[in-house]
């Protein structure tokens, strides 16, 4: 059995608060290219919706282009098939220039109907492009802010980490060596948490019951107990009972 103080206790929860504390850092740490890496795909993925979009409204374009394109064509035909019409020697060859110049006066109108739907859409389109975009640089900035936070924030916890040893070493200055020695054991063995208190009998580490006369040992606090479950160094909590 080993004799202490409630004033041990108090730097031994001390001690273990600033592990504690480390330890949290260490995973919020962990946690930061995971963090900055969501923020990335965010904005990229909006960057695919833009691109998407302006790829609907420049493959739009083309097509009017080249609608227009054969209307001229069909256009120039039309002319060319004209100017023949004043040489023609026969009914039958007249008739056959009119029915061509009917076809290609009917497949312009064709087209022409055609581009007047496109504009609406390709307008429409246009307008979907635009906001796309306004959405997208509101984004970026909004992104690029967030991930100052978290660069921020992340520099100020590695600061706090940077001071955990100096800490750590100040506080076990007060602990004897030889209780010292058997917190770093006990540490050892349990990871994390390596003393932790009792309320209403139960362990606030593995959540099992103390048997009573243990439990009832723990309130004089005046040596060191060991969970019988999980094996940390156990403390009564006055307050919690
Ligand atoms: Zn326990």
């Amino acid at each position: 059995m080993h004799s202490i103080t409630r004033d041990d206790i108090d730097v031994l929860v001390k001690l273990q608060g600033v592990e504690t504390e480390a330890n949290r850092i260490k995973v919020a740490l962990n946690e930061v290219p995971k963090k900055l890496d969501v923020l990335d795909t965010k904005l990229r993925e909006f960057e695919q919706l833009v691109e998407d979009q302006e790829a609907i409204v420049t493959e739009q374009k083309i097509n009017y282009r080249e609608n227009e394109s054969d209307v001229q064509m069909h256009l120039d035909m039309i002319s060319k098939s004209q100017e023949k019409l004043v040489a023609v020697k026969t009914n039958k060859e007249y008739q056959a220039i009119l029915k061509e110049i009917g076809e290609f006066k009917n497949k312009n109108s064709q087209i022409e109907d055609e581009m007047l739907a496109s504009l609406d859409r390709t307008d429409a389109d246009e307008k979907l492009l635009s906001d796309r975009k306004t959405e997208y640089s509101q984004l970026k900035d909004e992104i690029e802010s967030e991930k100052d936070l978290v660069i921020k924030e992340s520099e100020a916890e590695e600061k706090k980490l940077s001071l955990f040893e100096t800490d750590w070493n100040k506080i076990s200055e007060q602990i004897a060596p030889e209780l010292l020695e058997i917190y770093k054991k006990v540490q050892k063995q349990t990871k994390g948490i390596t003393i932790t208190a009792v309320k209403n009998a139960v362990c606030q580490a593995c959540y099992m019951n103390i048997p009573p006369q243990m439990y009832n040992e723990l309130h004089r606090c005046d040596e060191l107990n060991f969970c019988p479950h999980c094996y940390r160094i156990i403390y009564y909590n006055g307050a919690g009972g």
